[in-house]
């Protein structure tokens, strides 16, 4: 093995990326060496490298959690994952173990958790050093092209799906039919619910369309909200919305139903107003939800490997970045990208 590895470094923020070579990690106790087969690039990969969250990486770093590859090294006392094995190193890196929320299995808000390829470099790089108690266990048969998107955008669908507590027969809308979304209409297909999909782009809606949808809706349109109100008899059960702007989450409230639960995953910067009267007396519940714990990350993998839920990807190499970047935020990527390393 070399001691250098090539990766895609954010040096300052709103820049494009730097693609150069840096250590490779050797991993300590405790730690193992994943060797990158593939990297889905997320819109939160985008979120990092602009810097718009309140609690910001610190520079340099190497964004990617949708890192899918092969155990190359293990430190000692690693126990929990073998030579060779295929892992995830998902957004989710480590976290405490033992406080109230690991122990009660809800381990994605640890006071002590780690972020892949935020406050731990990530997969945007030949090589990740990662926690083997914490990585996803890739199921045989599923590719790791296939299975990256699952491990951030699946994972974080399925987890906001559940979260909506719908059932099945009752209305799903996903607002934001992207990396996410395109995931979240299959997640909800197979969990038997009926799906309302809501995008700005007529083609994304077309495809959730394709994937089962029912109900299309373009959030442009002056009238969406009461025609998808109408369309599904009084609004979704469950609403998720995962669109990165803040006008959806308004339209995303004014979506739900009565005692409905709209669930709050995309993360664009800043606030959104929320109708107080029509909240209350509806009474509606409005929900956060981020990204899955590990026995998430097992189910909504298992989904995968069953082929009930597939993602549309197209593969890059490292080399296109910052044009894959540029491309997501005008919106001009169809699903997901995944970086091919092989
Ligand atoms: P993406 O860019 O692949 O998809 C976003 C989709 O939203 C696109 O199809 C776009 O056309 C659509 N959209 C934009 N504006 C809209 C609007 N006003 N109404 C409806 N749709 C609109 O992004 P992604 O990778 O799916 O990520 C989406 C968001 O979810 C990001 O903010 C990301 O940071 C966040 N995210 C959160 C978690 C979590 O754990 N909560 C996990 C992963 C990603
Ligand atoms: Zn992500
Ligand atoms: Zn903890």
């Amino acid at each position: 093995m070399a001691n250098t590895m090539q990766a895609a470094v954010v040096e300052h923020f709103g820049q494009p990326l730097v693609i150069r070579d840096i250590p490779l990690p050797i991993p300590g106790p405790g730690q193992i060496l994943v060797k990158t087969e593939a990297c889905g690039v997320c819109h939160t990969d985008l979120h990092a490298a602009h810097g718009d969250w309140p609690v910001k990486p610190s520079l340099p770093f190497v964004p990617g959690h949708e890192g899918i590859g092969l155990v190359a090294a293990i430190g000692p006392g690693v126990t929990e994952v073998t030579l060779g094995e295929r892992v995830g190193v998902p957004w989710l890196y480590s976290a405490c173990g033992h406080c109230e929320h690991c122990l009660a299995a809800w381990e994605t808000v640890c006071a002590s958790a780690e972020f892949g390829g935020y406050t731990k470099n990530g997969g945007f790089a030949q090589y990740i050093l990662a926690d083997p108690k914490y990585v996803a266990h890739i199921p045989a048969g599923l590719a790791a092209s296939a299975a990256a998107p699952i491990i951030c955008a699946g994972v974080t669908s399925y987890k906001g799906i559940k979260e909506t507590k719908a059932k099945p027969g009752e209305w799903l809308a996903v607002s934001g039919i992207g990396g996410l979304g395109h995931l979240a209409v299959q997640y909800g297909k197979a969990m038997g619910l009926r799906i309302c999909a809501i995008d700005i782009d007529d083609n994304k809606l077309e495809h959730a369309r394709r994937l089962g949808a029912e109900v299309l809706v373009n959030a442009r349109n002056s009238d969406a909200i009461e025609k998808m109100r109408a369309a599904t008899g009084g609004g979704a059960h469950g609403v998720l919305i995962t669109a990165p702007s803040l006008g959806a989450f308004h339209q995303g409230v004014a979506m739900t139903r009565k005692r409905g639960t709209c669930v709050l995953v995309g993360l664009p910067p800043g606030e959104f107003p929320t109708p107080l009267f029509d909240v209350v007396a509806n009474c509606i519940t409005i929900r956060g939800s981020f990204v899955g714990t590990r026995q998430d990350m097992a189910e909504a993998l298992a989904f995968a490997a069953a082929g009930k839920v597939k993602a549309d990807i197209e593969l890059q190499p490292l080399s296109a970045i910052n044009d894959v970047f540029e491309r997501l935020q005008r919106g001009d990527v169809p699903s997901r990208v995944v970086l091919d390393f092989s």
